[in-house]
């Protein structure tokens, strides 16, 4: 059945057409592709239709599709019977992986999903300080846990949607909100609320308003306002866990959080979100200490065993050839848009960019909301029917893998050359 034909059907079933809202075409018009198979940096729909991938699984993607040792590990995990609900082997074999490369996760629970992993997080920041207030950043996507669905980035700024009906005033009450490198209302809000202050959340590197980097001290002075008022930084690594570098974005700065949470890459392509950090923090969850979270599918083996068998991949090497992979896109998209005169930026960590069109430098949302969007969406128009797939939004970040070899880079810069003419 035809891409088109098969989307129609779907939105008889699903709200929307889609199990998740990032993936219908809202914002940039057109129906999304319905992709039958996967393969490398390959996605190919039902009508057989390939495209490059720079969706990459919403980061998740970062060997690329179908990576034959994650293939052979989830097979034999899933041949030994996956036994849910019980302890395994590979759930302290993944934990110490993360614990040998993430300075501040000297303990680490394995939950099903980033949301998840946020909400279990902010649970025990609140729980050991015995405080309310949550810092996070405009932009910031953190889940759709109800206390983090306050100005959230991607998936309700593409479709408009300021916060979301259904979350109570009192679930919103105690989040606060600052925007993303300023440093300033931060120590403001800190001193408004003192000692109510239980954390700041943060995105190290923000991608789900496209990818705006932290300014030179933004993280250090997150850091020092925390020690400061006793609050705990939480850095949500999901998206930037084992992307930026081997170590996530606290190895990478340098900074260290109290408590951290993973997901995407951790799970090789399956679902998972973890949350880790200090063990005296991390002690207080059940059954170590009183804070309770659980679940049935928790540590499951088939996940466990992709997740270990991804990070066994990400080597420095590995890391080394993203950032130039990244480094390729990144100038070679700046001269096509000198080339054709059309004004925007590149921002980009390692292998993970956005271009923002019509503007200079994109420090918070209300930047990335100045961007021309609807340039955007015309260059995704081209660049679709091109055979590359980039994310249906501007406010996204393009993820690279480490199967996007050079060949398939240079067709990328050739479309993307092709399309920005379009656009003018
Ligand atoms: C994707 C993402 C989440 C949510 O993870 P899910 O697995 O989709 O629930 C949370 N935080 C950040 C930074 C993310 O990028």
């Amino acid at each position: 059945m035809k891409s088109d034909a098969l989307f129609l059907q779907a939105q008889s079933f699903l709200p929307g057409g889609v199990n998740s809202p990032v993936r219908a075409f809202k914002s940039v018009g057109g129906t999304p592709r319905v992709i039958a198979q996967a393969v490398g940096a390959e996605l190919i729909d039902v009508e057989g239709r390939s495209y490059i991938d720079c969706v990459g699984a919403w980061g998740a993607g970062i060997l690329g599709h179908a990576p034959p040792d994650v293939l052979r590990a989830i097979t034999q995990a899933a041949q030994l019977g996956p036994s849910p609900g019980l302890c395994n082997e590979l759930e302290v074999s993944l934990a110490r992986e993360i614990a040998s490369r993430v300075p501040c996760a000297e303990r680490i629970r394995f939950v099903n999903s980033g949301t998840e992993a946020v909400m279990s997080a902010v649970r025990l920041a609140r729980a050991a300080t015995g405080r309310d207030v949550i810092l996070k950043f405009e932009g910031g996507y953190h889940g759709h846990a109800d206390a983090m669905l306050v100005r959230a980035g991607s998936g309700a700024a593409t479709l408009g949607l300021p916060d979301s009906p259904g979350v109570t005033g009192g679930a919103a009450a105690d989040t606060r909100v600052c925007a993303y490198n300023d440093l300033e209302a931060v120590e403001a809000t800190a001193a408004a609320e003192g000692e109510r202050l239980a954390a700041i959340i943060v995105e190290p590197v923000a991608g789900n308003m496209g990818v705006v980097p932290p300014v030179e001290g933004f993280l250090q002075g997150l850091r020092a306002v925390c020690s400061r008022v006793g609050a705990l930084l939480i850095f949500d690594e999901v998206m930037t866990g084992f992307r930026v570098a081997r170590g996530g974005a606290a190895a990478r700065t340098g900074v260290q959080p109290d408590l951290i949470t993973l997901g995407k890459i951790l799970g090789g392509g399956l679902p998972i979100g973890a949350y880790a950090g200090r063990a005296d923090l991390m002690n207080l969850v059940a059954p170590a200490g009183p804070v309770y979270q659980a679940g049935t599918f928790c540590g499951h083996p088939v996940v466990m065993a992709a997740g270990l068998a991804v990070l066994a991949q990400l080597t420095e090497g590995a890391y080394t050839k993203l950032e130039s992979a990244g480094d390729k896109v990144e100038r070679g998209l700046c001269s096509a848009l000198k080339a054709v005169g059309v004004s925007g930026c590149v921002q980009r960590v390692g292998s993970m960019l956005t271009l923002f069109f019509g503007v200079e430098r994109v420090r918070n949302f209300a930047d990335a909301r100045r961007a021309d969007h609807a340039r955007f969406a015309r260059f995704f128009q081209g660049m679709l029917a091109r055979g590359v797939h980039l994310p249906p939004s501007g406010y996204e970040a393009w993820f690279l893998s480490t199967a996007h070899d050079e060949a398939v880079l240079d067709r990328l810069l050739k479309a993307a050359a092709e399309s920005l003419l379009e656009t003018t």
